[in-house]
């Protein structure tokens, strides 16, 4: 029987709503599919920080080096600052399990307005570049006080980083068939953007079969608004991935919908899933949160594990439950994460 181990990191707000209705969720797909899934439950983020100082134990990361995948919900606290949470978790994760992808998929769910008129062809895969460029640990300073105030921040962009960014981004369009953008800004005036531009035409080059077309960001995020339909895999930086990732999911409708995958693509270390949102404080604790951001995640986290009969099970229930009108309150509906998680799993188990 294929079984996996997986870290929960459920985390704060809403994330200890979600990542239990997600755990009862792969639990049915698990059974019906014959695997099987230990849950590791870590009882890190803010309420852990305030115990203990920090956000997750010293050894944290090795304690997590073992699993199949981590499963994470959201982390952030109205009392902690943010970069604690970030810094003290999050990043960590990312960076010593070498998680250079971030991935973004959208694509517009049965019964979900989206704010744009004509979105019938919005499905987007975004590849965020998750390690190093603009957010980089290493070079920022700042001097705070006095007239002569300044904040220097240094974007650090390898060869290599890019390389291999580019090269997941390269294959995915391959596989899904359509074509590749590349988010630039390489009029001129950030210099590591003509490094990202040669980089990344030189390794999509590799691949017969792959358009590759430049855009720069502001027009990018025009275009994205004005003609979604245009776009199927687009490669970016750190930060621009970052904005442009969450446009996207706003085109869907809500960002309670938006997944995320933080991939490790040579398999060494663990890969993290996480719904893009965050702990929501203003309506957490009130069983409201819409669960799907988790879900989607958890099925790319079973696409991953090589469960894709599994994955594509999880989103056809979820479709099925919204394509019968049962939608959470942000998405104009009034079910509450208890009860679309049961007719998902009602779904599921039919
Ligand atoms: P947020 O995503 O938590 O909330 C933004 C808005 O969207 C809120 O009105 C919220 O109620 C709503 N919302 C979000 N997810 C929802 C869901 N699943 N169902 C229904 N409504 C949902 O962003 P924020 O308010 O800017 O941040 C709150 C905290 O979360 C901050 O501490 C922030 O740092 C943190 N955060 C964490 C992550 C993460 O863990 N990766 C990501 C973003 C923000
Ligand atoms: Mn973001």
């Amino acid at each position: 029987r294929r079984s996996y181990t997986v870290d929960l990191i459920a985390g704060d707000g809403i994330g200890l709503e979600v990542v239990p209705a997600a755990t009862r969720v792969v639990d049915a797909l698990a059974a019906r599919h014959g695997f099987g899934v230990s849950w590791r439950e870590r009882e890190w983020g803010s309420e852990y920080f305030f115990a203990h100082g920090r956000m997750m134990p010293v050894d944290g990361i090795e304690r997590l080096s073992d699993g199949d995948a981590v499963l994470l919900g959201a982390v952030g606290h109205p009392e902690l600052p943010d970069h604690e949470t970030l810094w003290g978790l999050l990043i960590p994760i990312r960076r010593e399990f070498v998680q250079y992808v971030n991935l973004r998929p959208v694509r517009i769910l049965p019964g979900v307005v989206s704010p744009l008129r004509d979105v019938s062809q919005l499905d987007i895969v975004v590849v965020r570049e998750n390690v190093e460029g603009e957010y980089s640990a290493i070079g920022g300073r700042a001097y705070r006080g006095g007239a002569e105030e300044f904040a220097v921040q240094e974007a650090v962009f390898t060869r290599g980083g890019i390389a291999r960014v580019a090269r997941f981004a390269a294959e995915l369009a391959l596989a899904r068939g359509g074509g590749l953008t590349s988010a630039t800004k390489s009029n001129g005036i950030i210099h590591s953007m003509p490094f990202w531009d040669e980089v990344v035409a030189s390794v999509v080059g590799e691949y017969d079969g792959v358009g590759l077309r430049s855009v720069l960001i502001d027009a990018l995020a025009a275009a994205l608004v004005l003609r979604p339909g245009d776009f199927d895999v687009i490669v970016a930086s750190n930060l621009f991935g970052d904005i442009l990732s969450d446009l996207i999911a706003a085109l869907a409708g809500s960002i309670g919908i938006a997944p995320s995958a933080n991939i490790n693509p040579p398999r060494e270390h663990p890969s993290m899933f996480e719904p893009i949102h965050g702990s929501a404080p203003d309506i957490a604790g009130r069983g409201v949160a819409n669960p799907v951001g988790q879900f989607w995640s958890a099925s790319m986290m079973l696409e991953h594990l090589g469960e894709r009969a599994a994955a594509a099970g999880l989103m056809d229930a979820v479709e099925d439950v919204m394509r019968a009108g049962t939608r959470t309150r942000d998405l104009g509906g009034s079910a509450g994460t208890e009860e679309f998680t049961s007719a998902v799993l009602s779904t599921i188990n039919t």
